[in-house]
């Protein structure tokens, strides 16, 4: 069976992890400081790490304030983490529809669905491909609104050159093994606003106040710490961090691989009726998550039940969030958000990870080309 996805993990990675058993921390000690950092040079913002791209989201609305009644505005191509840490905290979901070429959230339609009682817009960088920040920026910045990236798919991927992680007010990462990093399970929050990213880091790490200079209760020892709002336990232990920075350092290499996979798909698959593949905005350089395609709709299960009869596990990323029963009361009419039914009906995602051999590739396009004669 060739997965549509699969972590690259190398001797050093698991050396990496071993030492970290050995050492006199297995959470909290030097390595999430060391991770940290890291991924700061990375994302282009101070960053800090999480339990997971979930936690990470929950840090990230918790950072902005969202309140019961305020209004997030998210697209419904996503894993449906990006809507049900908001709803949790009370927040009303509103969707605008996706752009046919990426599935990233439109700006037109995230303009139009901008009310009084909207709080942030949050972008998806679908399959790794960033949305569009700089519009989305424009519209946050014209209606005082925050800019959150749920950037769980596209961490090593640029945007007008610069890093997916100082391209929004927070940015969330996963390090789920499917996406282009891994710590097992694990995320990150970055932020250039140094205010959000403590009240995400507070959040994140039980709302304890170490630093006395912050302290409102006087007087007690060197034993005292103090909490002003409370948080979760979402701290990643030293033993991941320790994979996670084992892995950093072949980030470079994954998006190499990946986007040589992403080329010779797109050679070898391009120009045959009826097969659309992903492009790549000219503003972009990608770390491609996953490689989209679409067929046609009426042959969306047959084709996807073909390559999983040989051996091939492709996916469909995602069902629109909308359609998922928990959000009933909502009364989401499907035919206005055209673009997200239409891509959602068509999408089989073909598998794409680094240690993706050219002979399993082969098959892939081998096996799709026949179903297209
Ligand atoms: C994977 C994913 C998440 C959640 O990340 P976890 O680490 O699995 O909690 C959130 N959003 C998107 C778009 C994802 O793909």
């Amino acid at each position: 069976m060739i997965p549509y996805g699969r972590q690259s993990i190398s001797e050093n990675d698991i050396q990496a992890v071993v030492e970290a058993l050995r050492s006199d921390f297995l959470t909290t000690g030097p390595l999430v400081e060391k991770f940290e950092n890291e991924l700061e040079v990375l994302s282009g913002a101070p960053t800090i790490s999480v339990s997971s791209g979930t936690a990470a989201l929950h840090c990230a609305y918790f950072a902005i304030g969202l309140q019961p009644g305020d209004e997030v505005i998210t697209p419904p191509i996503t894993f449906l983490a990006t809507q049900s840490t908001a709803a949790l905290m009370g927040a009303k979901i509103v969707f605008a529809d996706v752009s046919p070429d990426t599935a990233n959230i439109d700006p037109i339609a995230v303009e139009k669905a901008v009310s009084a009682k909207t709080k942030a817009i949050v972008a998806v960088d679908y399959a790794g491909h960033p949305a569009e920040m700089s519009e989305l920026r424009l519209i946050a910045d014209r209606h005082n609104l925050y800019l959150i990236e749920d950037a769980a798919h596209s961490i090593g991927s640029t945007y007008n050159s610069r890093p997916v992680g100082a391209l929004a007010d927070l940015t969330t990462f996963s390090f789920f093994p499917t996406k282009n990093l891994t710590t097992a399970e694990g995320g990150a929050v970055s932020s250039p606003n140094p205010k959000l990213l403590e009240r995400a880091r507070l959040f994140s790490r039980q709302g304890l106040i170490r630093d006395p200079m912050n302290f409102l209760v006087k007087g007690e020892g060197p034993w005292h710490q103090e909490v002003h709002n409370f948080g979760l336990n979402y701290r990643l232990p030293d033993v991941l961090c320790a994979l996670g920075i084992s892995q950093l350092s072949r980030i470079q290499d994954f998006k190499v691989k990946r986007r040589e996979i992403f080329f010779r798909y797109t050679q070898k698959l391009s120009k045959i009726p009826g097969l659309e593949l992903p492009i790549e905005r000219d503003n972009v350089v990608s770390n491609w998550h996953l490689f989209p395609i679409k067929v046609p709709s009426e042959r969306r299960l047959e084709i996807f039940n073909a390559l999983r009869n040989q051996g091939i596990n492709v996916q469909v990323n995602y069902l629109p969030a909308y359609r998922h029963p928990v959000f009933e009361d909502y009364r989401i009419v499907p035919t206005d958000f055209p673009m997200t039914e239409d891509f959602y009906s068509r999408e089989i995602s073909l598998p794409i990870f680094p240690e993706l051999t050219e002979h399993d590739q082969d098959r892939v396009i081998k096996t799709l080309r026949e179903l297209f004669p």
